[in-house]
């Protein structure tokens, strides 16, 4: 392997600019070239690539986004896209490439390595945290900070009025950002998809944490919770049910994929940047790097993408001790 490709998929996430400045510098460390592609798949289709260095990496460890454009690209998942995308790589000479993305871009890589027998490594970015095979996915850790910094703030209008906030916050259909953004804002009540709280427990919750004395709650709600309804229909719900509360509402949204990587999510893309292009170096394809047991580890990336995350339980049980 004398030539590697970088390239950002499907939606950004913090650390991603971290873990591209990570392959480009591994590969000069190994006197190899580096190519980064721009807007992910689409950019590959159409040969929207540009030679990289270690100096046209710099100053960018500390910034959100990706300086190489991410995109979806619906003509690459047909025959006819993935065999431009290949002709293009192999116009340009590249030996392999590097996809920093989620399991829809790990998916793309999969089948693009079965049909062409390229040599494909992923790397988890999104901060769902939502990616078997990883403890943490880049951009995760970053925005837990954001949004507990965001909770804070809430707290502080929550209990100058003495007012019930539910905050939603992304995730997707996994709970992870609710849970642990909660227990370290403090949180009332978390509500997660993985575990089914039920309406009734919520409301008699909220009125024996009002008899306790409380004067102000924050309820942490996950975009994907299966309660049974939005988190404007549950403002409504529980002010029918407990006329004492009145209810805010925050969406926190798209803040939390953006801002500078925490120290955390660049130390990670930098460990599994050299991992990705030195499995590459070794012969080795078709996984995705992660961290397993706090070590950088390969899954193959057909368990990446099929295989569940699961919450862990524990912190069910520390949330609820932490709001007695
Ligand atoms: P996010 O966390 O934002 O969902 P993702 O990587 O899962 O990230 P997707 O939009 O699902 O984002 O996938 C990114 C791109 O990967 C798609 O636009 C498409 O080009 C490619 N891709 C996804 N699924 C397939 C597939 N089944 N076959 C080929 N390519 C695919």
């Amino acid at each position: 392997i004398k030539k590697v490709a970088v390239l950002t998929s499907g939606g950004d996430s913090p650390g991603m600019n971290a873990a591209i400045r990570s392959v480009v510098r591994t590969c000069s460390f190994h006197n190899i070239q580096c190519v980064g592609i721009y807007r992910g798949y689409q950019g590959m289709i159409e040969g929207d690539f540009k030679e990289m260095g270690p100096r046209s990496v710099h100053n960018i460890v500390n910034k959100g986004g990706t300086v190489l454009k991410s995109a979806r690209s619906k003509e690459f998942m047909t025959v006819e896209g993935r065999k431009k995308a290949y002709d293009e790589l192999i116009k340009a000479e590249i030996d392999a490439f590097v996809v920093i993305g989620g399991d829809g871009s790990f998916t793309g890589a999969e089948i693009f390595n079965k049909e062409f027998k390229f040599p494909v490594m992923g790397i988890p970015g999104t901060i769902d945290n939502d990616i078997f095979g990883t403890s943490h996915t880049l951009g995760y850790d970053t925005a837990l900070n954001t949004v507990v910094e965001c909770i804070d703030k809430i707290r502080d209008t929550a209990s100058s009025h003495n007012r019930l906030f539910f905050v939603e916050v992304m995730g997707r259909d996994a709970g992870h950002i609710a849970l642990n953004a909660g227990i370290g804002a403090g949180a009332e009540e978390i509500l997660i998809p993985e575990e089914d709280l039920g309406l009734e427990r919520l409301v008699e919750s909220l009125r024996k944490s009002k008899a306790a004395g409380k004067s102000s709650s924050i309820v942490v709600i996950a975009e994907g919770d299966k309660i049974g309804k939005n988190v404007f229909e549950l403002k409504d719900y529980v002010e029918a049910n407990l006329p004492e509360y009145e209810v805010r509402v925050s969406v926190l949204g798209h803040m939390q994929r953006g801002g500078a990587p925490s120290c955390y999510d660049r130390v990670l893309a930098s460990r599994l940047g050299v991992k990705a292009v030195e499995s590459l170096l070794e012969g080795k394809s078709n996984f995705m790097v992660g961290m397993i047991n706090d070590k950088v580890a390969l899954t193959p990336l057909l368990q990446a993408i099929k295989g569940k995350t699961e919450i862990d339980r524990e912190l069910l049980r520390v949330s609820e001790i932490m709001s007695v």
